[in-house]
């Protein structure tokens, strides 16, 4: 583990940076899941040319800068999560600036920041936690791929967390995977050869108020709201809730995922929301589409006013934002 240490010069603090280098472009679903999800968003990529390996590399640099930036900014403007003090020797605008990133695998391994509502690294591996859970609860009726964890290469195996070796990986070009790490040559499949026997829903519930309206007042009263789904007799769901800061108005959404058995009821006042959409037995690809567009990183929060993303820190800290039901449901909170 690396040491992390900035330092006082007088009153001015200078942060410490690590020189972050690439390894290589991990391809399991998480990862892509968590790419569509923070990185193509945040730094407006095109999708035509996503997949190729040195653009993800520079869009990872890109974001890192960006949040290095913006911790800086945020912690002038008194988040209270990023003020250190002169008589403590750790900063925690350098652990925040020096957060592992996400969407490229990268030395050195440095920690996590946590702050998971705005820093986009600390986001993609939210989105990946979540991806897992409503992947497994996917029954896999009609695998087609290994239940094992397939890496680019066979280095790759040394460079992988234990953990992260585990899961089930995968790949979008047939070239780019040739060995599992148990060694072994694996046939790859096209992501929409396995279809679910359940089907999927996404839906968004938008509401807009003045600027000038007290935040934490419309934070709590609208998490109140998020309970609306209980009529629907959902197998699972996952509701994300987040607060933006657009043309003068607070925007608060919760988009929801849901799995449902075939035949169950959506009542009309669900099924006519922004953004609604039903899949039938969808394919992996279908679900892996669902879960970033639910798990959208707000990039407002990134390049919009940091006196307004102060704000919302403020108004949605100790607040349960993610909330997960039924067979979604997860020992694992973000709060
Ligand atoms: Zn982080």
């Amino acid at each position: 583990m690396q040491i992390i240490v900035g330092g006082w010069i007088g009153r001015k603090y200078m942060p410490y940076d690590a020189n972050f280098r690439p390894e290589f472009v991990p391809r399991r679903y998480r990862d892509i899941v968590a790419r569509d999800a923070v990185l193509y968003p945040l730094v407006q990529f095109d999708r035509r040319t996503r997949s190729e390996d040195p653009r993800v590399i520079a869009a990872t640099k890109q974001a890192v800068n960006m949040w290095r930036a913006r911790t800086l900014e945020l912690r002038d403007l008194s988040w209270a999560a990023a003020q250190g003090s002169a008589d403590s020797g750790a900063n925690p605008v350098d652990y925040m600036r020096n957060c592992r990133p996400n969407f490229v695998s990268m030395y050195p391994r440095t920690r996590t920041c946590k702050a998971w509502h705005i820093c986009p690294f600390c986001w993609g591996r939210m989105v990946q936690t979540v991806y897992d859970t409503v992947d497994g609860a996917f029954p896999d009726t009609s695998l087609v791929e290994e239940p094992v964890a397939a890496v680019l290469d066979a280095q790759a195996t040394t460079v992988l967390a234990a953990g992260e070796r585990k899961r089930r990986a995968i790949v979008m070009n047939s070239g780019d995977v040739r060995v599992a790490a148990d060694g072994k040559r694996r046939r790859i499949t096209p992501l929409s050869s396995r279809h679910f026997p359940y089907h999927l829903v996404t839906a968004c519930i938008r509401s807009t108020f003045s600027a000038r309206e007290s935040l934490p007042n419309l934070v709590d009263s609208f998490c109140k709201t998020r309970g609306r789904i209980r009529d629907i007799g959902f197998t699972g769901a996952l509701v994300l809730t987040t607060v933006e800061h657009r043309t003068n108005q607070w925007h608060l959404s919760h988009r929801y995922l849901l799995m449902l058995s075939p035949g169950t009821v959506i009542p009309p006042t669900f099924s006519s929301v922004a953004g609604y959409k039903y899949v039938e037995h969808p394919t992996r690809r279908e679900v892996m589409n669902a879960v970033a567009r639910t798990c959208k990183y707000p990039r407002s929060m990134m390049v919009g006013d940091p006196k307004n993303s102060v704000k919302i820190l403020h108004a949605i800290s100790g607040r349960r934002l993610r909330a997960l039901y039924g067979c979604f449901r997860n020992t694992r909170q973000y709060d």
